[in-house]
């Protein structure tokens, strides 16, 4: 037996094999199979290997067909090493079930026309990245779209609310390539998904970050609609270091559906203020006493960002989730 141990990454899963990057070792990942130990050690309903772990291989001195065809090296997985994070739900069953682990996070993707920036739409894409635990960059794109002078106002607006949160804000045109260079500096080593309404040029930037890159998340197609929804969750490596995942048939966000979202959690300003509230249960909408409150009216939390929040605090007494479909509205 080869005695060639490498640490790789699970880029993909299917039938029992898995996809393993292991970088700077060839262009093409290893096809893996489990070690019987894996197999053995956890209950048959919880999948002991995902996408996006960190695992040891054993090299084999034989190759393989993956699902497409490609001649892989083969080696056999020996062991998962800790997970830093791990996101996934089933829902219908456990077919269903979308999982990745080792997200480190979204670059939440907005175009600053056609369609316009929503500002509301972003705070509920921030507060599913928060409530999940992940860093979250707001990326501005489709910059060439505006006069100089409009850009400057409307990107300096964002800025203005969002950077004092300690969320980077980005410029970007995947038409262009204005901002790309900086967009690959925070996705370098990292994994990162990303999120954000159709259209507003996500699967573009992805193939402007690295040219040859297509992603399937412009894919509008909703999980649990029509049974042959694929859930198959893969990675891509980028060249200069870091993942980017991809998830074909279901909307990136349906990752990051959790069922508990505690609210004032989510929104970095309020976490200083709820402790002076004269209720220790405040929901920061009505009673009186209320420091967050107070903070909106004194001007210490912006408004729009308060209003947000009262919008998703009502959804969620109508046991709506953080995230909806769109519909038509932008
Ligand atoms: P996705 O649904 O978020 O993946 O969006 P796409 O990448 O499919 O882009 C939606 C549309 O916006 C396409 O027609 C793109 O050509 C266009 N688009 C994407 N990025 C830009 C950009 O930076 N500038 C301009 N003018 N158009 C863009
Ligand atoms: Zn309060």
């Amino acid at each position: 037996m080869s005695t060639e141990i490498f640490t790789g990454t699970v880029l993909k899963a299917a039938g029992g094999f898995y996809e393993v990057d292991v970088p700077g070792h060839d262009d093409s990942p290893f096809l893996c199979s489990l070690r019987g130990v894996l197999k053995k050690g956890r209950k048959v309903s919880t999948q002991p290997v995902v996408v996006g772990d960190n695992v040891r291989i054993r090299a084999l001195e034989t190759s393989g067909a993956n699902a497409k065809g490609d001649l892989l090296s083969e080696g056999h997985i020996e062991e998962v090493l800790p997970r830093r994070t791990q996101l996934g739900r089933s829902r219908f069953g456990k077919t269903n079930q979308i999982t990745v682990s080792n997200l480190d996070q979204v670059a939440i993707v907005m175009s600053l026309r056609d369609p316009d920036i929503n500002l509301h739409r972003l705070d509920r894409f921030l507060v599913l990245a928060e409530s999940n635990e992940l860093g979250a960059v707001i990326c501005l794109n489709k910059t060439d779209l505006l006069k100089k002078r409009e850009l400057k106002k409307e990107v300096d607006a964002v800025r203005k609310i969002y950077e004092p949160l300690g969320y980077t804000v980005l410029t970007a045109s995947a038409e262009t390539d204005d901002g790309i260079k900086e967009l690959r500096k925070v996705l370098k080593n990292k994994t990162s998904a990303f999120i954000g309404s159709s259209g507003v040029g996500k699967s573009s930037l992805a193939c402007a970050v690295q040219p040859g890159l297509h992603l399937w998340i412009g894919d509008v197609m909703d999980i649990g609609k029509g049974r042959h929804t694929t859930t198959d969750v893969s990675l891509h490596p980028l060249k200069f270091g870091g993942y980017i995942v991809d998830t074909p048939g279901v909307k990136t966000v349906a990752l990051l559906e959790v069922r508990e979202v505690v609210l004032p959690q989510c929104f970095p300003e309020m976490r200083q203020f709820e402790q002076e509230c004269r209720f220790n249960n405040c929901t920061h909408d009505h009673e009186p006493g209320c420091a967050v409150r107070e903070a909106v009216e004194g001007e210490k939390i912006v408004a729009s960002r308060y209003e947000s929040y009262q919008k998703m605090l009502a959804d969620q007494k109508a046991h709506k989730p953080i995230y909806e479909k769109e519909g038509n509205s932008k």
